[in-house]
């Protein structure tokens, strides 16, 4: 069978994914193209509507009206909800609690799987997620399980908010992350596992440029 022209990265959250995943597409001039940042921005739409994670009718039905679709700005992904431009409201806490939440729900993933599927088929994409090797896109020449211990996790998410000038807790983190993975890892649809023909990059213990040269030099590998 022909194998699509794509890099499918997926692993945990705080992995380092979307910063390793847009450094390769970078290397490569392959188009980015951030997952997560759709079920955000469908979470976006139900948090507007004031629905509970838990609601499953409610969060079906809503699904239906929520269209996500995406552009690029000088390289940069734009995530549009309806035709407005939600991608400075995607990275807080509330939304990535509900999108962990409502990406159980089988109404949201086949919507924005076919999202998905429609953008690798028109170019080379380098995709990040949760089930992009092991369902978006089984057929990717290149597939990564990028991993790092919950410690790690723990950490780099520590020092990426005392940056913003907060005052997190390091062990409500670490518990935060660590339930996040058990939600990804243990849905009925679509969990989170590292496909069979993936290569599993552990980042605990390299650096940002180390673990870039090391998939490239994977991607390198499987590229005819
Ligand atoms: O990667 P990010 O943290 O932005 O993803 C937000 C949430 O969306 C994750 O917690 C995960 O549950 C869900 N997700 C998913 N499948 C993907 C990408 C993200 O279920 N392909």
């Amino acid at each position: 069978m022909d194998k699509l022209k794509a890099v499918a990265i997926d692993g945990p959250a705080g992995a380092g994914k979307s910063t390793i995943a847009k450094a390769v597409s970078r290397e490569l001039g392959w188009v980015y193209v951030d997952t997560g940042a759709m079920y955000r921005a469908m979470a976006v739409y139900f948090l507007r509507k004031g629905i509970k994670a838990d609601d499953a009718e409610k969060i079906s039905a809503a699904a239906g009206d929520a269209f996500v679709t995406l552009d690029y700005v000088d390289g940069a992904q734009q995530v549009f909800l309806n035709g407005e431009n939600v991608t400075g409201e995607l990275r807080t806490e509330a939304v990535g609690n509900m999108a962990s939440a409502s990406s159980v729900y089988p109404a949201v993933r086949t919507k924005l799987v076919e999202l998905q599927r429609k953008l690798a088929e028109s170019r080379p994409v380098v995709m990040d997620g949760r089930d992009i090797g092991t369902v978006v896109l089984p057929d990717a020449e290149t597939k990564i399980y990028l991993t790092a211990s919950v410690e790690v996790r723990a950490v780099r998410r520590y020092k990426e908010l005392v940056e913003k000038g907060e005052t997190p807790d390091i062990n409500a983190i670490a518990k935060d992350i660590a339930e996040r993975d058990y939600r990804d890892m243990h849905r009925e649809t679509s969990p989170l596992k590292q496909a069979e023909d993936a290569v599993l990059v552990d980042s605990s213990d390299l650096t940002i440029p180390e673990v870039i040269e090391k998939i490239l030099s994977i991607v390198r590998r499987s590229t005819p």
